[in-house]
């Protein structure tokens, strides 16, 4: 029989709903632990309670600490199977996704509505979960993020709605596979993944936004607080406001890599304009374009990224 661990860290989907004042908060016991008396499972099931966190309070430490609980247990499970807070967990499936070398299948899933609430969608994502956990297709995919009957992958999926629990959807390509009553359909494969191995996250990058009207204002305070590193949500392809311009090549000057992405949700960045502030000049600057990834992802692999090397060159080659 195949044996899968279930890692808790928190989240709506371990809270419970206090029926007199509708507040959502931290339960006493795991409302989902003793899985295996809730449902017919023809699985082994270990679990563990990591950290009892709301996923705000998530940070890039807690991301590397369950990274070496995940890589210490794997050799005696066959999947594992992490619940978490809906707010960041695309970020830390994606932590786990660059740093975890593995081909046995690792899921994280939440819930909306915690396990008391009236349309919970708590404990069925949890078992869809481990049904994706036990599936020989599930390997070799990478990190996984499994809620309302869908498969994401870790790169590509977003929180996508404060309240729906249609929340996680993957805007560029869709999910990778959905889960019916009796079959997990895999739509297609995943490219291979390079991870990193990481003993620490020591350095510490800052993720802004730009919008209409922009000036250096902000950019001159981040500089002042010395960041290791930026990332920077652009417009479009990758512009940003020309009142930018001298106060971004300062940073870069200062040898503080800037790492660029879209604040639109498909697409690439790319050097396409060449008037001030676009993209061929900021890339002829020095700054680092990043495909695909939405903001915070960039800002993790960043994180991941300084851990290796602070040279501008290495930086660029590995996004
Ligand atoms: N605020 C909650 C959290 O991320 C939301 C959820 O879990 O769905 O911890």
């Amino acid at each position: 029989m195949k044996k899968i661990l279930i890692i808790h860290t928190g989240g709506t989907i371990s809270m419970l709903e206090n029926k007199d004042t509708g507040e959502v908060n931290s339960a006493e016991k795991h409302p989902l632990s003793d899985i295996t008396n809730q449902a017919k499972l023809t699985a082994e099931i270990d679990e563990r309670i990591l950290f009892d966190l709301p996923s705000p309070q998530i940070t890039p430490q807690h991301m590397l600490t369950l990274s070496k609980e995940v890589e210490n247990a794997l050799p005696n499970y066959d999947g594992c199977v992490i619940t978490h807070g809906t707010d960041t967990l695309e970020e830390t499936a994606f932590f786990l996704d660059m740093v975890v070398q593995t081909n046995k299948p690792i899921i994280l899933t939440g819930a909306m509505r915690s396990s008391n609430e009236i349309g919970s969608d708590a404990l069925y994502n949890l078992l869809s979960s481990i049904r994706v956990a036990l599936e020989e297709d599930a390997r070799e995919k990478g990190v996984l993020v499994v809620m309302n009957d869908e498969i994401h992958t870790a790169e590509s999926v977003t929180k996508t709605s404060t309240s729906n629990v249609a929340t996680f959807q993957s805007p560029q390509f869709g999910p990778i596979g959905i889960i019916t009553k009796d079959k997990i359909i895999f739509h297609r494969t995943r490219l291979a993944r390079s991870t990193r191995k990481v003993s620490s996250i020591s350095c510490d990058v800052f993720l802004l936004k730009a919008y209409a009207g922009m000036n250096e204002q902000l950019i001159k305070a981040v500089h002042q607080a010395k960041p290791d590193g930026i990332v920077l949500e652009a417009l479009g392809q990758g512009n940003l406001p020309k009142e930018m311009i001298p106060s971004l090549k300062a940073i870069i000057d200062d040898q503080i890599p800037v790492v660029l992405v879209s604040r639109s949700f498909k697409g690439n960045v790319q050097p396409t304009y060449g008037y001030e502030g676009g993209g061929k000049q900021l890339y002829e600057m020095g700054v680092i374009f990043a495909d695909g990834l939405s903001g915070p992802k960039a800002r993790i692999k960043l994180l991941i990224a300084l851990e290796k090397t602070k040279d501008m060159e290495l930086l660029k080659n590995m996004f």
